[in-house]
């Protein structure tokens, strides 16, 4: 008999999920999790902490009431880097004890270590300390996500210059700082850093960014930065970062331009953490970023009764899709049959604007040949706006011209990840813009700008 039924390798959002989903069908479960608290890149490193960080950027520089007092009004003047870690320590523990409860509550049972396998079914635990412990499981997850890329040319010293994961503890704050890499990690830090009024130099090699994005809000996000003045280096490899005499990191790019700043945060990529896991044991392998393949269906690996859920199996990446690969995942192992996935997802980028997107992007519809119309509104096109002092955020609506249906919603500005999901539930839902028409919206909010992006197509439409 197998000490349990499911083991999990790894507490972020895909392992505490699956853990959780397993236990309650009253499986016997087991957590594995080499970190000091569980919660995973999730909790300690990743998508808690930088929305924390921009929380408190946003409160503490008053960056919310800045379209209506001027841009010199701040909330609290000198902003220090303990301002910043006081809150981010306070939320991490809440988060870390809300976790750890909802495993106690559901009898799931943890083991604090790094697991590798040295058997398809067997697993080795190596602690703290350095003692060794097997356990074997019927079941075994895969859930160890990723860790920040880091190139050998890359001076990383944890003092200025760092990567995504180190970021978050930084001892003081920058006046200058250059992100190389306009992915969403990237483009987030630079946009949280430059509303602290850092002066931000974004890098990235190609000469766009966010290509999964509608392009029409790039343009518009785009905007925005030049207008804080953040400089966009795009289109230029960086050849080389050195430290100069006095410390700071410069950055040479292909282009012969040369970047020197305070600190530099290299945000370009991330891969699987599974150098360590042994999966030769197992009978496993993994692609050149360390990444496993599975089954999207199931969640299965090449070895039937091996899960992985999560970073470690790449796209989309998310802590909202990995949660959901994990109770799949789980569903699958002990004969549940999850429903099937919805059709669209969306994503949430917290930069500042924040942006987020659902469905198809005006790219993707012109390229699958669907006759279209869009709708555009302007937040500050609403009273919520006004009342808010919003001078910009945008949302645009695409619809079908055949079947009048929603194909994607897209949007830039304050409370665009929250407002994103009335538009998921009507796509999802297979609605058309007659729902947009005819519902009435709460007054004065920010959603009513789907009235009046639904109202804008219907108008063009209605010519057609
Ligand atoms: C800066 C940043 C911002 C992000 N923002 C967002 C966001 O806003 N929204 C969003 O949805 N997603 C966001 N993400 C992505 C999100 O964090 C990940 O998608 C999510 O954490 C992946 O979850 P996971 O289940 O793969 O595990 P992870 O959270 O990656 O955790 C894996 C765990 O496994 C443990 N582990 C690894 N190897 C072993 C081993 N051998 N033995 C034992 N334990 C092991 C690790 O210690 C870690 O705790 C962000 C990521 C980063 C880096």
């Amino acid at each position: 008999m197998p000490d349990y039924e499911m083991i999990v390798i790894g507490s972020g959002p895909s392992g505490r999920r699956a853990a959780v989903q397993a236990a309650k069908i009253g499986k016997s479960v087991l957590v594995v999790e080499k970190g000091r608290r569980v919660g995973g890149v999730s909790v300690h490193t990743g998508t808690i902490p930088s929305k924390t960080l921009r929380e408190t950027v946003l409160n503490l520089s008053g960056w919310r009431e800045r379209g209506f007092y001027g841009r010199s009004y701040r909330v609290k003047q000198d902003i220090g880097a303990a301002d910043l870690l006081a809150r981010l320590h306070k939320t991490l523990d809440h988060e870390v004890d809300v976790l750890e409860h909802q495993f106690s509550r559901n009898g799931v049972k943890t083991a604090r270590g790094e697991a590798r396998f040295v058997s398809p079914y067997d697993i080795e635990i190596t602690g703290e300390t350095g003692e060794h412990t097997t356990v074997s499981g019927s079941h075994i997850l895969i859930a160890v996500g990723t860790r920040p890329f880091r190139p050998d040319y890359v001076p990383f010293n944890g003092t200025n210059v760092f990567d995504s994961d180190e970021i978050v503890e930084l001892p003081r704050l920058p006046r200058s700082l250059a992100v190389i890499g306009a992915g969403v990690i990237g483009v987030e830090y630079a946009t949280i850093f430059s509303a602290l009024d850092v002066q931000v130099t974004l890098i990235e090699p190609r000469s766009s960014f966010l290509d999964f994005i509608d392009k029409e809000l790039i343009e518009e996000f785009v905007h925005e930065l030049r207008d804080r003045n953040v400089s966009l280096r795009l289109g230029a490899n960086v050849g080389s970062i050195e430290l100069g005499n006095d410390g700071r990191p410069i950055c040479r790019l292909s282009d012969g331009r040369t970047v020197t700043t305070d600190m530099l945060l290299f945000a370009a990529g991330r891969v699987g953490a599974t150098d360590t896991l042994n999966l030769g044991a197992a009978g496993l392998d993994v692609d050149h970023r360390g990444r496993l393949k599975v089954d999207p269906k199931t969640l299965q690996t090449s070895v039937p009764h091996i899960y992985a859920a999560g970073d470690v199996i790449g796209f989309p990446s998310l802590a909202s899709t990995s949660m959901e690969q994990g109770r799949v995942a789980a569903c699958h192992a002990f004969g549940l049959e999850p429903p099937p996935p919805p059709e669209f997802f969306p994503y949430g980028i917290y930069s500042v604007p924040e942006m987020s997107t659902v469905g198809m992007s005006e790219e993707e519809v012109r390229r699958r040949e669907i006759p279209y119309e869009c709708g555009i509104a302007r937040f500050r096109e609403t009273s919520r706006g006004h009342i808010m002092g919003l001078n910009t955020g945008m949302m645009k609506m695409i619809f079908s011209v055949k079947t009048r249906r929603l194909l994607g919603v897209h949007i830039v500005g304050e409370g665009a990840t929250e407002l994103i999901h009335i538009g998921q539930a009507v796509l999802n839902l297979k609605g058309t813009i007659d729902y947009f028409i005819e519902n009435t919206f709460n007054y004065p909010t920010l959603a009513e700008a789907y009235k009046i992006a639904g109202l804008d197509a219907w108008n063009r439409m209605s010519r057609v």
